[in-house]
């Protein structure tokens, strides 16, 4: 660290260098703001480069290439019994991790940020104007960082179910990330994005996979038509789903771990399994970083703030997963950080509009979807129209061979404002930005149904979907 450090005076400190950290350091660097970023870890990039977003989408992709190669021949290639080579799987995702690293090292640099490796906390409120924030480096020496401005983005940790803890056995999504061998069988404990996803990667590699949610449906915060495709899918591809799961108990033995649960029935029933994975939601990592010195009470470890991303402590901004009300999700977290940025330098910005928020989740196949629910918006008093497209219908899907699942547009009736799009099938993460753009734009389905879309793409199913509101799909 810099001998100079406690006598600079920074315009801004960020607390944190996941996607919500690193994204508003740069774009206040790019202001012109003086700007420090602290991260703990001894590397950049958070939850997401390093645990989440990132490795999962790396071991899809390879999960992905797997089931492919699994049935070659149905693409007119012949090819030898593949082999899985787990550590190669591991290994390959070690290497885009690294990359994306070393790049953000790269970008702290072009940007002239001063990153510190060390452990922060608030020390009280500004003084004369200035925050003094207290670090811990690695080495256990105290150094002090002061800014005009702070900004706390210490993101979360997975949730485990109470009186357990992660080990070797019962995992998170850390631990499961470094497991040596492909487990034969895993239980999942949760079927939100998370828990699915990893349900998807393993089952794909061969594993006996079972997921117990204690709601009704899977990805239960999606449009009821998603979750039953989804549950529908799972089946066909020998996933054994159980819903309304009660009492869950975990108990360690020799072979792995033997799950105990109550069904949808009342029924007890049980499933040894070689791993289980406890996917139920993330907690706030927003104990001991100094809240009790300052005018900050969070809320279930959450931090409250208003549309600007401030919090009851005037110069302390927060921003990801911390803050309550949000989806905790990377690219939330992120334009919040660039909202925050803006603010600061007296820029234009717009607050975050929860209504036009993607949520992605990395199954095969894959979900998004924006905005209302057909449930919700029946809910917020709309004449609702839906319209319907099967994959079925669209011709790019029939090429990358994957024609399950839909695109449902929800529309308001009166005046055809879009106010919801829901898909689950091919390349779902990727075509859902037009949908987004579509709402942020305040389109409505005749605007739509008359934008013209590239031949043959699987994004052709959106025009279908549009055109379905008004009972006029042309490919089914
Ligand atoms: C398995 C999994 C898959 C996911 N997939 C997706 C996805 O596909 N898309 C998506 O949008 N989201 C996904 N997420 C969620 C996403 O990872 C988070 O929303 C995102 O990482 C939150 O960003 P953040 O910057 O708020 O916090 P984090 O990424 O958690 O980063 C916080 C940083 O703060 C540092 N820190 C904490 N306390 C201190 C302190 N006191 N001093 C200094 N540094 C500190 C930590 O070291 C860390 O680097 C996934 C999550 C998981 C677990």
């Amino acid at each position: 660290m810099e001998i100079s450090l406690a006598d600079t005076i920074f315009d801004v400190v960020v607390l944190g260098g996941g996607p919500a950290g690193y994204t508003f350091a740069i774009r206040a660097s790019q202001y012109g703001l003086k700007t420090a970023l602290i991260d703990a870890n001894d590397r950049l990039g958070g939850t997401c480069l390093l645990w989440g977003c990132i490795p999962t989408k790396s071991m899809l992709f390879s999960a992905e290439l797997w089931d492919h190669l699994k049935h070659a021949d149905r693409y007119g290639i012949d090819v030898a019994a593949p082999v899985l080579n787990w550590k190669g799987v591991l290994a390959r995702k070690d290497d885009v991790i690294t990359r994306h690293t070393k790049g953000l090292d790269f970008l702290m640099k072009k940007n002239k940020i001063t990153a510190i490796k060390g452990y922060g906390r608030l020390t009280g409120p500004a003084k004369d104007g200035v925050h003094t924030i207290e670090v811990k480096t690695a080495d256990g020496k105290t150094d002090t960082v002061k800014a005009k401005n702070v900004v706390l983005a210490t993101g979360s940790d997975a949730r485990m179910l109470p009186g357990y803890q992660a080990d070797e056995t019962i995992l998170t999504n850390y631990e499961i990330l470094k497991i040596d061998q492909m487990p034969k069988s895993l239980v999942v404990i949760g079927s939100g994005a998370v828990g699915v996803e990893f349900a998807s990667i393993f089952k794909s590699f061969g594993a006996e996979v079972t997921v117990l949610e204690m709601l009704p449906r899977v990805v239960p915060v999606e449009d009821e038509d998603i979750s039953k495709e989804l549950l529908r899918l799972y089946k066909k591809r020998g996933i054994e789903v159980n819903l309304s799961v009660k009492d869950t108990k975990i108990e360690k033995n020799k072979d792995g771990a033997l799950v105990t649960f109550t069904d949808a029935n009342g029924k007890v029933q049980t499933k040894q399994a070689e791993k289980v994975l406890v996917a139920v939601g993330r907690a706030p990592r927003t104990y001991d970083i100094g809240l009790d010195k300052v005018k900050i009470t969070p809320d279930r470890g959450f931090i409250m703030t208003n549309e600007w991303m401030e919090t009851t402590e005037p110069g302390i901004f927060a921003i990801g997963d911390i803050v309550g009300g949000l989806p905790q999700l990377a690219h939330v977290g992120a334009m919040a950080g660039l909202v925050v940025a803006a603010r600061l330098a007296g820029r234009y910005a717009k607050p975050i509009n929860r209504a036009r928020i993607p949520g992605c989740t990395y199954t095969d196949p894959q979900i998004a979807s924006v905005g209302l629910t057909e449930a919700q918006a029946k809910e917020k008093g709309y004449q609702v129209k839906v319209g319907k497209f099967p994959f079925v219908g669209n011709s790019k899907a029939t090429i990358v061979d994957a024609h399950d699942g839909f695109v449902k547009v929800v529309a308001d009736a009166k005046y055809g404002e879009i106010l919801g799009v829901h898909i689950i099938g091919p390349y779902a993460t990727e075509i859902i930005a037009e949908a987004v753009t579509a709402l942020e734009l305040e389109a409505t389905v005749e605007e739509m149904m008359f934008t013209i879309h590239a031949h043959p793409t699987v994004a052709e199913a959106l025009l279908d979907g549009f055109s379905s509101v008004e009972g006029m799909p042309i490919n089914v």
